[in-house]
């Protein structure tokens, strides 16, 4: 038994507590937008890039059409979206397929939001027309192969040389990587130790730096990540990132990203709900729909719990952020529960389809994959919770 079925939408918009009265006009306008976007490019086309971890041009080229790009950037041509636009651009496109979510992210909210926030005026006319139009891809480059978790501690070195700094180091993870025109390297300086991003224009060309796919990965396999060895790079002063000296500075990105991020886990399992609601009213054991039944209730009742309680959370933690009040617990505690709320609902959604939630045709076992890449990324599961935890008592539980 498949899903798709000719003319139907896969997807409801389960919405238990109203959280639309919260919304705008403008905001549930963007929304379909990107809902349809989905249904039509992104649905019936995903699960064999999926399956050969194949990039999907075809489908990451058209999101040009949406206004998404840019997320809340305003400046030259981005889209200037709010914090609940952004919030729910993630949670459409995440519903949908994890890696084209992520494609997204990387490019628009890592890489973008990088130079919006932290580049001088001349640097962003540079880069961000170019990006705007997805003419140009970013990369954002922080995790290292001995470097994950304590991020503060990246290994890179930049090393001044006349005009311009000589990279050296490791990279690895790198979403984008492969195929990006600009590439941010965050490194610390060889002589003052202070942090900073760096810039590379056509990576993939760069004498002394290498770029390699990584494959074999259990989740997001439509997206590409890379390790990346640079070897005396050179980076004219002009591309170092003129507002970031330390790591905190870098770090206004991340817990934007933890924002998104939160909003992203609360797609993913909105998507495998939706989808495991439809298919257990469909689908007929005993003579009656396996929905009638109290066992297969009480898995979409915990589902529906915690994707309400998501939503919630998430429409809390932009009012938090409009006010001014976004701190690296909040942002935590937001990622730390859907990423693990996310995980949890989408592995009840797959076992509501039996043998074919095994097979990734009904799309919820891709689905909960790309739950396990939400759970590690953007800080993982423990990071998270240390990071709320000292933020509560005030004291550091990392060391
Ligand atoms: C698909 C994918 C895409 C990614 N994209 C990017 C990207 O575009 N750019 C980028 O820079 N990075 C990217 N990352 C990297 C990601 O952010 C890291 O994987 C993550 O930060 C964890 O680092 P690590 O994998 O080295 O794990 P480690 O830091 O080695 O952690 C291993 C385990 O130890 C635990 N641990 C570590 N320290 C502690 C502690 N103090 N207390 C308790 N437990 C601890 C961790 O929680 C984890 O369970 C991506 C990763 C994946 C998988």
């Amino acid at each position: 038994m498949t899903l798709e079925k000719q003319g139907e939408t896969l997807f409801s918009g389960f919405d238990f507590y109203n959280c639309d009265m919260h919304f705008t006009d403008k905001q549930k306008a963007l929304r379909q937008e990107v809902r349809d976007f989905v249904e039509c490019e992104v649905l019936p086309a995903i699960n064999p890039y999926w399956e050969r971890a194949e990039f999907p041009w075809e489908i990451a080229r058209k999101l040009v059409d949406l206004p998404i790009i840019g997320g809340a950037l305003h400046e030259h041509g981005a889209a200037g979206l709010d914090l609940v636009e952004m919030g729910l651009v993630m949670y459409e496109l995440s519903k949908g397929d994890g890696s084209v979510c992520t494609f997204y992210g990387v490019h628009s909210g890592l890489a973008m939001g990088s130079i919006g926030l932290l580049g001088d005026a001349e640097q962003k006319a540079r880069w961000l027309p170019d990006m705007v139009k997805l003419e140009k891809i970013g990369a954002f480059a922080l995790t290292e192969p001995d470097v994950g978790s304590n991020a503060s501690q990246v290994k890179t070195r930049a090393r001044k040389d006349g005009d311009g700094y000589i990279l050296n180091g490791a990279k690895r993870w790198i979403g984008n990587a492969s195929i990006a025109d600009i590439l941010i390297i965050w490194a610390r300086d060889e002589e003052t130790n202070s942090f900073g991003g760096y810039v590379i224009e056509d990576p993939n060309d760069k004498e002394g730096l290498s770029i390699n796919d990584i494959w074999g990965k259990i989740g997001k396999r439509a997206v590409l990540n890379a390790d990346i060895s640079l070897r005396d790079v050179y980076v004219p002063a002009a591309n170092k990132l003129a507002y970031v000296n330390r790591f905190s500075d870098m770090a206004q990105v991340l817990g934007l990203g933890r924002y998104c991020v939160a909003w992203e886990a609360a797609g993913v399992a909105a998507g495998a709900f939706e989808l495991a609601l439809k298919y257990t009213k469909e689908r007929e054991q005993f003579g009656k729909p396996i929905a009638g039944f109290q066992l297969i209730q009480h898995k979409l009742v915990e589902m529906a719990t915690e994707i309400t309680l998501m939503q919630t959370l998430c429409l809390q933690l932009s009012h938090l952020i409009n006010n001014g009040q976004l701190t690296a617990g909040t942002a935590s505690l937001a990622k730390y529960n859907n990423a693990r709320k996310a995980r949890y609902v989408t592995q009840l959604a797959r076992e509501c389809l039996g043998g074919n939630g095994i097979i990734i045709d009904n799309h919820i076992a891709r689905l909960m994959l790309d739950a396990e890449v939400i759970y590690t990324y953007e800080g993982t599961n423990e990071v998270n919770l240390l990071l709320v935890g000292r933020e509560l008592t005030g004291l550091n539980a990392f060391v």
